[in-house]
């Protein structure tokens, strides 16, 4: 018996075997948990669908997180299937190519700054918002945020105030949403290479040099990710929300590694 067992959760940004969203979902179906998908638009639909199948789901519907009325259909579509369920994953992002390249602030546009906070920060509350009714109590909603968010890092420019504000996000939501006992948390992922991270200029060279100085000595794998997001997503979490939660290998704790001071 698996500690999701009994728990249908919906996951919304697998674009690939190699996304967090994909590694979250094979360790929740390991767990027992019953699952559903969305895929951002038809491009993506039938890996989606194939990826899905894989883990015994046959919920997989369409949802572009940029308008208000994609969110409402989706949630309209899953109640012919789920009328209630018992958790939401939100592993999505987005910035333009040219805004994650270069000095952050010639760099930053009004319409990038604007794009990259309505995609990967907005859309987490309007789900949320669209389907809060649709909850369980002890339903959990989970995020994926970066280090960026704490701290200024190369070439990461404008989706570091976007995690920013997806961490606050979580904050507001897990006390807007704590009283329905629905609990919000995100996962503070290390570097992983994905579709959206090869879009982030030197995204190998961060990677290597993550390596070499994280605690643990090796990159965060999905696997990893999946591990805590089940978690934090089971009544085992059940006293933990509004948290970041980093799973990075210690990373983040770490300051002056480069240094040989021996
Ligand atoms: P990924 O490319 O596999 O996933 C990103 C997902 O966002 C895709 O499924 C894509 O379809 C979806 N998406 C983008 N725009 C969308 C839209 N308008 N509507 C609906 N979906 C949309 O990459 P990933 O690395 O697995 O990213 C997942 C999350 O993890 C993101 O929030 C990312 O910022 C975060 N993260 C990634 C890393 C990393 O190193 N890969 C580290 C920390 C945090």
């Amino acid at each position: 018996m698996g500690f999701l067992a009994g728990k249908r959760i919906l996951i919304a940004g697998v674009a690939s075997k190699v996304s967090i969203a994909y590694g979250i979902a094979q360790a929740m179906y390991k767990q027992r948990a019953e699952l559903a998908f969305t895929y951002q638009n038809n491009k993506l639909k039938d890996r989606i669908t194939e990826l899905a199948i894989g883990l015994d789901s046959k919920i997989i519907l369409p949802c572009n997180v940029e308008k208000d009325e994609n969110i409402t259909d989706l949630f309209n579509q899953l109640s012919q299937k789920w009328t209630t369920f018992d958790g939401l994953v939100h592993s999505i992002a987005f910035a333009p190519n040219d805004q994650l390249n270069g000095d952050y602030v010639n760099t930053v546009s009004r319409q990038g700054f604007q794009i990259a906070h309505e995609i990967s920060v907005y859309s987490f509350v309007a789900m949320a918002k669209a389907c809060r009714l649709m909850l369980n109590p002890n339903s959990a909603l989970l995020t994926i945020s970066y280090l960026g968010a704490e701290r200024a890092i190369v070439n990461y420019n404008v989706m570091g105030p976007a995690k920013a504000s997806l961490e606050a996000n979580v904050r507001y939501m897990a006390n807007s949403m704590g009283p329905e006992s629905i609990r919000v948390n995100a996962i503070s992922a290390g570097p992983i290479r994905t579709l959206a991270s090869s879009g982030i200029k030197g995204f190998r060279k961060m990677l290597n040099y993550c390596e070499s100085i994280t605690p643990i000595r090796r990159s965060i794998t999905i696997e990893d990710i999946g591990n805590s997001a089940a978690f934090l997503c089971s009544d085992l979490a059940s006293g933990i929300t509004g948290e970041v939660i980093h799973v990075d290998g210690g990373f983040s704790i770490t300051a002056m590694n480069e240094l040989e001071l021996k």
